[in-house]
């Protein structure tokens, strides 16, 4: 049975972090808003009470800092994301980097320094809701941080550049804060499942085997309104029916193949009145696949029978990719720590891939990734009903632990 006061304080503060929120009566925490600046001081505060120097860097990530027993060490870097989706659970993202700090917490009071520096990052924009990115504060710190990306402009006009500016931030100093790989050990994030998997097989964490590649899309069919009294059905290039008739067949094709998902989340469809004949009809499509080479098959069907579609509907249509990113495999040797470390808390350890993308992809580019998955309930999360229990969080942060310190003994063989 796993120590649970440590689990219990994360807990805790996943409550008092889900209470933070930019609209009264959900958890609504979008990038470089005044709730993540709380947000940002909260976790701050918390981290310095740990013995970290910390600072809010350039786009708005807090990163706390536990020296290493000597200088020039390298750095570990662990963490995870403290924005949120529209009316979001609280665990998604603030338990990784809350079972992160539980870690340095243990780490301080135990007086024990590491053969390397572990930074906690909470990172600032991971799930994109603000700005439709997706990974700014990770992209920053791997820089991939794309400087086009700063003139996007949110819902309400204000300008990425001067929302970090506000935040106190600094545009101009997004690229500085490029880690270098070779003072770069290795990235490992603990997070929510997202899925049944772990529950179906009554475990409270697993490996992140992959990261699914996926790829987004806005399709726009292009028609003509008209009247919907006089308009004759022959003579109609409704730009309603062709969207839902390719919707379907994205349905379809994703349906044929196992390995395959594909969603249209959303469908906008103008002029927009009971008595007009759409002449627009805008669609998201996304589509995720762990074979990048059958999404890319996928995407180039999809695209052919939109073509087909409108062909043959009189309608045309635009194609435009928003997002892409390949799959991404987890590095084998932090797996087999994580594994051990498992193991050694009595647990099985399996190996599950993630549907849903990670702060971890962006940092792939940077450093060696791995992830540890915490069983939630009904594999339900982007909901209020996002449900953790601090049995299963214990075991996450004596896994974490268990991991770090496997990891310390290697580096301190090395040194
Ligand atoms: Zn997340």
């Amino acid at each position: 049975m796993a120590e649970l006061t440590d689990a219990r304080r994360v807990m805790g503060r996943c409550d008092i972090l889900g209470a933070i929120s930019e609209e009264l009566g959900c958890l609504t925490r979008r990038f470089a808003t005044p709730a993540m600046g709380e947000a940002n001081r909260v976790v701050a505060s918390w981290m310095r009470d740990a013995g970290m120097a910390v600072r809010q860097d350039s786009i708005g990530n807090v990163i706390g800092r536990y020296e290493a027993r000597s200088p020039r060490a390298k750095t570990l870097l662990l963490g995870s994301h403290l924005d949120t989706v529209r009316d979001a659970g609280k665990y998604d993202g603030p338990l990784g980097v809350l079972v992160a700090l539980a870690l340095v917490e243990r780490l301080y009071a135990r007086g024990e320094r590491l053969p390397f520096a572990l930074e906690v990052v909470a990172f600032a924009d991971e799930e994109g809701l603000r700005y439709h990115t997706a990974y700014l504060g990770s992209q920053a710190l791997a820089g991939a941080f794309d400087h086009a990306d700063l003139s996007l402009e949110d819902g309400d006009g204000i300008m990425m550049s001067q929302a970090i500016r506000e935040f106190g931030g600094d545009p101009e100093a997004i690229a500085g804060e490029q880690r270098r790989p070779d003072e770069t050990l290795a990235y490992c994030e603990v997070h929510i499942e997202q899925g049944p998997v772990l529950e179906r097989h009554d475990l409270p964490v697993g490996v992140v085997s992959v990261i699914m590649g996926q790829s987004r899309f806005n399709v726009e069919f292009v028609g003509e309104a008209g009247h919907a009294g006089t308009v004759p059905m022959a003579m109609r290039h409704d730009a309603l029916c062709a969207a839902a008739e390719f919707v379907l067949a994205v349905e379809e094709l994703a349906r044929a193949d196992a390995g395959l998902v594909a969603t249209v989340g959303q469908l906008t469809v103008g002029p927009g009145a009971s008595n007009v004949i759409p002449g627009r009809a805008a669609l998201s499509l996304d589509v995720r696949c762990l074979d990048d080479a059958v999404r890319e098959k996928t995407l180039e069907t999809l695209h052919k029978k939109a073509i087909e579609i409108g062909a043959r509907r009189g309608v045309a249509v635009e194609w435009r990719q928003v997002q892409a990113s390949t799959t991404i495999a987890c590095a084998p040797k932090l797996n087999a720590m994580l594994s051990r470390a498992i193991e050694a808390l009595g647990y099985e350890a399996i190996g599950l891939p993630s549907g849903a993308g990670h702060d971890a992809v962006a940092l792939s580019a940077l450093a060696p990734v791995a992830m540890l998955f915490v069983r939630c309930k009904g594999g339900v999360s982007h909901n209020p009903a996002e449900s953790v229990t601090s049995e299963d969080v214990a075991v996450a942060l004596d896994a974490l632990d268990l991991f770090v310190n496997d990891f310390a003994v290697e580096q301190g063989a090395m040194a």
